[in-house]
């Protein structure tokens, strides 16, 4: 019988879940803490309430990485991308309930979310990447990828637990494509394309020092109160007044898989918006160890991990409520 590249994934996610419940029950010991943050981290805060859906950051990102149309219509006329993929590294989604009616609400009401790379601080991708092609700056925590080292194994696709990474499908040497955080305009002194054009604010680029400042500043708010928000960078003096929503407390990045650098406020619950519900420890912390173990066994390491993400996705039993596009 024929076996499809997907059931072949299927497969070995499912037995690598059986072997890495195998592993983490014989070597637990040589698990290891979540990597710290990076010095100089510098991240993205995205604030859903301050999202007004123009999608000015998906063009803008377009344009800042040179990436072609994503034809989703018959006529072939516009870029209309469904969800990030190799000619898109950002998109904005939209969650609708019931009647639609109120912003950032979850009963009648609707709310936007944006989707692109994590930036995770103890990010999987790298972990498993057997070339070192895809990497995390050790002083501003980007994860960059090279294209020329690549050797397409796609073990990043497999590992990532937000499905980031994305593999060409239309070339004979297919790469791997994702959000890099903008590392080229920042080499030239500017800021990442997507909190460049924001005219609201919802995304803005700052050290992750000034980014945590400023979540604790906006927890602080009093709901309804006038309140001010900064544009493009945090520190840059381009405030706009608005009455303050009502966050959830949950910050949604400060904890999942060891932290990210990139972090999200809402009004509206993250699973509502689509964001997976992931444990607090990374998934390298557990699988690095394991791998010590299984290397002397010649079990693939990626195999490995591509189960325990796929045991973890599977116990978080998270409701498929992915929100439509
Ligand atoms: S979100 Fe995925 S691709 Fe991005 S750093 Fe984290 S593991 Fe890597
Ligand atoms: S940081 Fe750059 S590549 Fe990443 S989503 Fe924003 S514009 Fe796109
Ligand atoms: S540019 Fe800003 S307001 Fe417009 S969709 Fe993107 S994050 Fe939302």
């Amino acid at each position: 019988m024929a076996v499809n590249r997907r059931d072949f994934l299927k497969g070995a996610a499912g037995g690598g879940a059986a072997l890495a419940t195998a592993a983490v029950a014989t070597a637990p010991a040589q698990a290891r803490e979540n990597k710290p943050m990076p010095p100089n981290a510098v991240g993205l805060l995205y604030d859903s309430t301050l999202c007004i859906g123009c999608k000015a950051c998906v063009a803008g990102c377009k344009e800042a990485n040179d990436l072609p149309p994503d034809f989703n219509t018959a006529e072939q006329l516009w870029d209309t991308p469904i969800d990030i993929g190799p000619k898109t590294f950002n998109v904005i989604k939209l969650y609708a309930s019931g009647t639609a009616e109120h912003k950032d609400q979850e009963e009648n009401g609707f709310a936007f979310v944006k989707k692109s790379c994590m930036h995770c601080v103890d990010p999987s991708c790298v972990s498993v990447c057997p070339v070192s092609a895809m990497t995390k700056d050790p002083q501003t925590g980007i994860v960059g990828y090279d294209p020329d080292i690549c050797i397409g194994c796609r073990y990043c696709v497999l590992s990532c637990p937000f499905g980031v990474p994305q593999a060409e499908y239309d070339t004979p040497t297919p790469k791997i494509k994702k959000c890099e955080m903008c590392r080229h305009r920042q080499a030239e002194g500017k800021i990442p394309a997507c909190a460049e054009v924001c005219p609201t604010g919802a995304t803005v680029f700052g050290p992750i020092a000034a980014i945590d400042a400023e979540i604790a500043r906006r927890r602080a708010m009093v709901p309804g109160e006038t309140a001010t928000f900064e544009r493009r960078t945090l520190g840059s003096g381009d405030v706009h007044e608005k009455a303050a929503p009502k966050y959830l407390e949950h910050v949604y990045g400060e904890k999942e898989v060891g932290g990210t650098q990139f972090r999200f406020m809402s009004s509206v619950e993250f699973e509502k918006l689509g964001m997976p519900a992931l444990r607090d420890k990374s998934y390298p912390s557990d699988s690095e160890g394991i791998q010590h173990t299984l290397y002397s066994g010649m079990i693939a390491p990626a195999v490995v991990f591509a189960g325990l993400v796929w045991a973890a996705k599977r116990a978080s039993h998270v409701e498929d409520e992915h929100p439509e596009e």
